[in-house]
């Protein structure tokens, strides 16, 4: 099969490999989207992943086309979505529940092959069923989807909250969408990008600007949700959490980035600043919520390209042009 390989930082090469055989636990999925996210862009500047080559993809569906002998619930034809997580079950997070934060934790595409590839080999207690007939392009918008569930499980869910959320990319949206099933009073989307805050208006989100100093909220933000990384964005965020409210660091940020924090503020104002790492127990709730429509997949994909062009579609996505990128590598 033809799969992509992050021969090293910043080096792709489209490689011939054998195609995937299943253990008596394992699937093989072909794979119908790959979704492309800032991961991969960390992945191919050389952070996450522990080796390489890697084949990267984590954001992924497919068709099953191959079973273990052990795999009882699953058949060939199935469609489905694919979570990437592949914690051991057995370390002391992993005891504790939680496993995201797992002492050997791996994901299919950042430590193990992943679904930048025609075929993917998944454990099966990865692989979630979806209805015959989905569209299998949008619904590789699930993973990054269960990882905004994993976000607003790190957050007081309270009716009536008024939101902040920086950047208007996929992440940015999803959580807006979420912010909007949970009630919220208010939905604010601030984003240097205007073109990324015309999508958010599309959506229904009117509430955009380049600044958070543009909206009239006074006492601030009940929660504030960076989807950035970017440490100018998370120190404004800051600011706007109100006496008694949360900050959610969803973004990635580079991995030694600091920012200033005034303690006494955390403690005269009783701030909660929590964080949110990948999925955690998330993958059925956002396979149900896909499936309710919460998303509008048309409105979040953009660009789509044949698996060929992996790299032209991650310096696309880097560029900040377009909105979800998909690779299809059986397209
Ligand atoms: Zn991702
Ligand atoms: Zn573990």
């Amino acid at each position: 099969m033809k799969a992509v390989s992050v021969v090293t930082p910043g080096k792709i090469e489209i490689i011939d490999v054998p195609d995937p055989s299943p253990s008596s636990t394992q699937v093989v999925v072909e794979v119908a989207a790959v979704g492309i996210c800032g991961t991969d862009l960390h992945i191919f500047e050389g952070e996450f992943a522990p080796k390489f080559p890697i084949i990267p993809g984590h954001e992924m569906t497919g068709t099953i086309v191959e079973i273990g002998k052990d795999v009882t619930n699953l058949e060939i034809g199935d469609p489905v979505a694919i979570d990437p997580s592949v914690h051991c079950g057995e370390c002391f997070y992993c005891r504790r529940a939680r496993g995201n934060l797992c002492e050997s934790w791996n994901a299919l595409g950042v430590s193990m092959p992943g679904a930048a590839a025609q075929y993917l080999l998944s454990p099966k207690k990865n692989i979630h069923k979806l209805s015959r007939g989905v569209d299998l392009e949008s619904a590789a918008l699930i993973e990054p989807l269960s990882c905004a569930v994993r976000g607003y499980d790190q957050l007081p869910r309270i009716p009536g909250s008024h939101y902040l959320i920086y950047g208007s990319g996929t992440m940015g949206l999803m959580m807006a969408e979420l912010a909007r099933v949970n009630g919220a009073a208010s939905i604010s989307i601030v984003d240097l990008n205007e073109e990324k805050l015309k999508t958010a208006k599309t959506l229904g989100f009117t509430n955009v600007a380049t600044s958070a100093s543009k909206f009239n909220q006074p006492r601030g933000f009940d929660v504030v949700i960076d989807c950035t990384g970017v440490i100018a964005a998370i120190e404004d965020g800051l600011s706007y959490v109100m006496p008694g409210g949360t900050f959610l660091q969803f973004g990635v940020a580079n991995q030694d980035a600091k920012v200033g924090i005034n303690p006494f503020w955390i403690y005269n104002k009783e701030i909660t600043i929590v964080g949110s790492m990948a999925v955690l127990h998330s993958f059925d709730r956002a396979v149900e919520l896909f499936t309710n429509g919460v998303l509008n997949a048309d409105a979040m994909i953009s660009d789509r390209y044949p698996l060929d062009k992996y790299e032209d579609a991650l310096h696309a996505f880097k560029s900040g042009k377009g909105r979800k990128t998909m690779v299809l590598p059986n397209g």
